[in-house]
């Protein structure tokens, strides 16, 4: 196995990545804060498959936390962080410092507001912002390329495929599958902060989904029915805290009422359960 590349300064990344795509080369960039769980390393294997430079960037871009939020205690642990990136096929990885990515106090913010606002965005008003300014900026850094973003993290996935889309970056954006613990727990680097009494309530946020999926696949074709009863089920499990639960266009993220045959409907929900706060979602078709 080769072993990877790391940078840490913008230009010597950007001198690496002008030799490879000077050759020809397909860039793959898979951005990550860290603390790499399988869903990341899937991610970047997904990017393996495709690729020929596979870029891993590890960054806790402290623009998409909130005051309060857990900037500081986020897990860091880059020695790992290197060897899962290798086992997953990755050839370059990109750790910053932060005064590296933000050298002067950050006078230019990314907002897609039509999409930031909803679910996620209305608990955390300025964490969209946070995350297109820091992916702007690591499009921007690396030019042309494939960029991997996991489907566990929805919104977010359909704000960076519209930002690079109206910005008309040189991107393709390509959603991965969430990947799961056995028991279906959706992966998250924010799972460790649960504590054992609290692993099997998180389950919740996944059964609720699957409720609401075979809902409208038994033929439930009211959206609001459809929340209620992911709703409920969360509601039900005392040690989780219910913040959304949404049956939405995948696209535009805007609450679904009557749904039609052949629509796709994103299922998508958040809870707190203990100290982390949850998010999973699943997709469905309905059917005829
Ligand atoms: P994070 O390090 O949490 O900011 O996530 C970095 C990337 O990994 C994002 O594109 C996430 O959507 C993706 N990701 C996080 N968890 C999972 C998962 N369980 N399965 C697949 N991708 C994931």
């Amino acid at each position: 196995m080769l072993a990877v590349k790391e940078y840490e300064t913008i230009a010597a990344l950007r001198e690496a990545l002008s030799e490879s795509s000077t050759s020809g080369g397909v860039v793959g960039l898979v951005p990550t804060m860290g603390a790499l769980h399988e869903g990341h390393a899937s991610n970047v294997a997904h990017a393996a498959a495709e690729c020929d430079v596979v870029l891993v960037t590890i960054f806790v871009n402290p623009l998409q936390f909130a005051e309060g939020e857990d900037f500081e205690d986020y897990p860091r642990d880059l020695d790992t962080d290197r060897k899962v990136v290798e086992a997953a096929g990755g050839t370059h990885l990109f750790a910053p410092p932060p005064a590296e990515m933000y050298p002067a106090r950050v006078r230019t913010e990314v907002r897609v507001p039509s999409l930031s606002q909803t679910l996620e965005g209305a608990s955390r008003p300025e964490h969209f912002s946070g995350v297109a300014t820091v992916v702007t900026k690591l499009f921007a850094i690396v030019g042309a390329c494939r960029a991997y973003f996991g489907e566990k993290d929805f919104q977010q996935l359909a704000i960076v495929r519209r930002l690079a889309a109206d910005l008309s970056l040189p991107v393709d954006v390509i959603g991965c599958p969430t990947v799961r613990e056995v028991d279906g727990l959706a992966m998250s680097s924010r799972n460790v902060y649960l504590r054992p009494e609290e692993r099997g309530a998180a389950l919740v946020l996944y059964r609720a989904l699957q409720s609401g999926v075979a809902s409208i696949l038994g033929g439930e074709r009211d959206a609001g029915v459809v929340r209620t009863l992911m709703a409920d089920i969360v509601r039900a499990e005392p040690l989780a805290e219910l913040d959304y639960a949404e049956a939405a266009d995948p696209e535009t993220l805007e609450p679904l009422g009557r749904l039609d045959a052949g629509q796709s409907v994103r299922l998508l929900g958040a809870a707190r359960v203990g100290r982390p706060r949850l998010l999973d979602n699943l997709g469905v078709v309905v059917p005829a």
